[in-house]
């Protein structure tokens, strides 16, 4: 079904397919302020029938069944047990399902990047989030995206002492930090070791490996570029080259496929690498934006133009997709192309635990 990893010691060279699997009122339209409060309840309250995203789950499911790829669907656990059957779809339809969160809440505001949760209440609701997912598969959950990809050192310790064996949320993007560090030292598009504490890449192995975000690296001969606004805010300025994120998602639909699968393609060399797109990115009905127009240019691309990019990605990264599940049976030391890195099982700790609810 997939391509099968390299076996030799250089790093695959492969492409991760991942889907977000949330809805509109998951994201920062709904916030009071972007990435703050996304209130669920509140969405769900004041519009009736709000979904937009599940009709496009199964278009998402058809796209990667015609094009033969196996996947990595990371959901929104409160989501799945709204919606088991379309859970379960993903899972019958041999797909990896991993972890996006109990209720897509952020960890941390980006703004002053204080914690809104302790570690020990992240982990409680990442554990009962993992549960969730992984009663309704029966299938274990090994893998965590941060929601709005805001991720934090702490955040990753809190995902290793939890049994994850990866995570996929860094992006070194001179766009936006997205993170609470300065500077995210050492860190491309190549996974990684994270530092225990930070983002930084480290140089002793452990328990959780992270898989940042790929970018297109633009010329800049040698100098350092200065983005005003929210770049210079964030600390992203310290990137000493420009660097534009080309996971998917949001870059995706506002800058197309062009520059998606040259960024794919460029952070290929270094190794493997990932795309994602949203199901609800295809909907072709209006957003309900009932209590916020915040940030309303957040769905000027959206329907059947972000379908087409998406098939153009896919179309274009065909033969070389995998999932992460997949791709991590390789072991450390041939996925990050480094003889000391020792190998290591994504298995351990993650197996299904008590009853469904
Ligand atoms: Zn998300």
């Amino acid at each position: 079904m997939t391509t099968t990893a390299s076996t030799s010691d250089a790093p695959p060279r492969q492409i991760i397919v991942s889907v977000d699997v949330e809805d509109w009122y998951h994201g920062p339209t709904a916030a009071a302020r972007f990435g703050t409060r996304a209130d669920v309840a509140q969405a769900l309250a004041s519009t009736p029938q709000p979904e937009r995203g599940l009709p496009y789950l199964e278009a998402a499911l058809e796209l990667l069944a015609a094009r033969n790829m196996r996947a990595t669907f990371f959901w929104v656990a409160e989501y799945a047990r709204r919606f088991p059957a379309a859970l379960r779809r993903c899972a019958t339809a041999g797909h990896e399902i991993a972890c996006h969160g109990l209720t897509h809440f952020p960890k941390f505001d980006p703004a002053t990047k204080q914690p809104n949760f302790t570690p020990a209440e992240f982990k409680t609701r990442t554990a009962e989030a993992r549960k969730i997912l992984q009663n309704l598969t029966g299938q274990p959950v090994i893998g965590y995206r941060a929601p709005n990809a805001y991720i934090a050192g702490w955040m990753l310790d809190a995902l290793e002492e939890l049994g994850f064996a990866y995570d996929s949320s860094v992006s070194a993007n001179s766009l936006y930090n997205k993170t609470d560090e300065p500077q995210l030292t050492g860190v491309d598009t190549r996974p990684y070791f994270p530092e225990r504490g930070t983002l930084r890449r480290g140089t002793a192995p452990r328990g959780i490996i992270e898989f940042p975000w790929p970018y297109f690296e633009f010329p800049t001969w040698g100098r350092a570029i200065a983005l005003p606004t929210v770049a210079a805010r964030d600390g992203a300025r310290a990137l000493p080259v420009l660097k534009i994120q080309t996971a998917g998602g949001p870059y995706l639909r506002f800058f197309g496929s062009g520059l998606v699968l040259a960024g794919l393609r460029q952070s290929l060399r270094r190794g493997p690498t990932v795309f994602y797109f949203h199901p609800v990115d295809m909907c072709r009905e209006p957003i309900p934006l009932p209590f916020s127009w915040k940030r309303p240019m957040m769905w000027w691309f959206k329907g059947d133009l972000v379908r087409r990019r998406i098939v153009r990605v896919l179309d274009g990264l065909q033969g070389r997709t995998t999932a992460f599940d997949e791709l991590l049976k390789v072991g450390a030391e041939t996925l990050f192309g480094d003889p000391k890195a020792n190998k290591w099982s994504p298995q351990r700790d993650a197996a299904p635990t008590g009853e469904t609810k």
